[in-house]
């Protein structure tokens, strides 16, 4: 269904179910569901947040400098990409970091024809430091990254099943979309990503969908088209 597919994994799935850092257990878990989307012949990229280990904003509220707290947001999206593609190289798939800021050491540096070669070539590609810039998301570097690279699609896994029509974490009576279109979560004020990246999606016709990406076999089920999750198109 898909030729290249760019998965939006949250810092804070790495989690587990801790209150911080990295659970190895599940980022085996994510390695071995996004192998099963490898072995279909699909290229995957990857970009990976830091909120298990630090948000800009958290540090800002708390008297530090936005854009140094945010320079720290970015490296933990660094440790984050190595963590993963640690993983990834476990289970023998061959992968790239590239990171949005120079670390050179730790990561390839990010450049666009690089990474679509890897891609061609099997690679997943991991994406760190998000956008590079402080005042982003990686939500924002995940679109930005999908529609750099050509990308059919982003696939943001999250631990909740879809978009609601309010928190299901909340409220039980809370119902999902199946389909939704671009302008419906605007109207209805759903929050699916910052509104920063949201409309670069929309701008640049790229759809999303939202997915659990902690329930086996749901990854390769989103790329065969099953009806899993919920769907943002035009
Ligand atoms: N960040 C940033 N610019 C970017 C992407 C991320 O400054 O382009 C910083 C920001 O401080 C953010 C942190 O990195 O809070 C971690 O990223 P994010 O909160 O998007 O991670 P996630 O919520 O996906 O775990």
């Amino acid at each position: 269904m898909y030729k290249r597919i760019l998965l939006k994994l949250s810092g804070e799935a790495l989690m587990g179910d801790r209150q911080y850092g990295i659970d190895p257990d599940r980022l085996a878990d994510y390695a071995k569901e996004i192998k099963t989307v490898l072995d279909q012949g699909i290229e995957v990229a990857i970009v990976i947040g830091g909120g298990n280990i630090f948000r800009g904003v958290a540090g800002a509220s708390k008297g530090m400098d936005r854009v140094q707290g945010d320079h720290m947001g970015m490296l933990a999206t660094v440790i984050n990409g190595l963590a993963l593609q640690g993983a990834l190289e476990d289970q023998d798939i061959p992968t790239r970091l590239q990171s949005a800021i120079k670390i050179n050491e730790v990561a390839e540096p990010f450049i666009r024809r690089k990474a679509m070669r890897h891609l061609e070539k099997g690679r997943v590609v991991i994406f760190g430091g998000g956008t590079g810039n402080p005042y982003f998301t990686t939500d924002s570097a995940a679109v930005l990254r999908a529609i750099e690279i050509e990308a059919d699609v982003i696939l943001k896994g999250t631990r909740v099943d879809g978009i609601y029509n309010t928190d299901p974490e909340k409220d039980a009576k809370a119902t999902k979309f199946d389909y939704i279109t671009f302008d419906d979560v605007l109207r209805k004020g759903l929050k699916v990503m910052d509104t920063t990246a949201f409309t670069l999606s929309q701008e640049n016709k790229l759809p999303i969908i939202v997915f659990d990406m902690n329930k086996p076999g749901n990854l390769l089920k989103v790329v065969s088209g099953e009806k899993i999750g919920t769907t943002v198109n035009l």
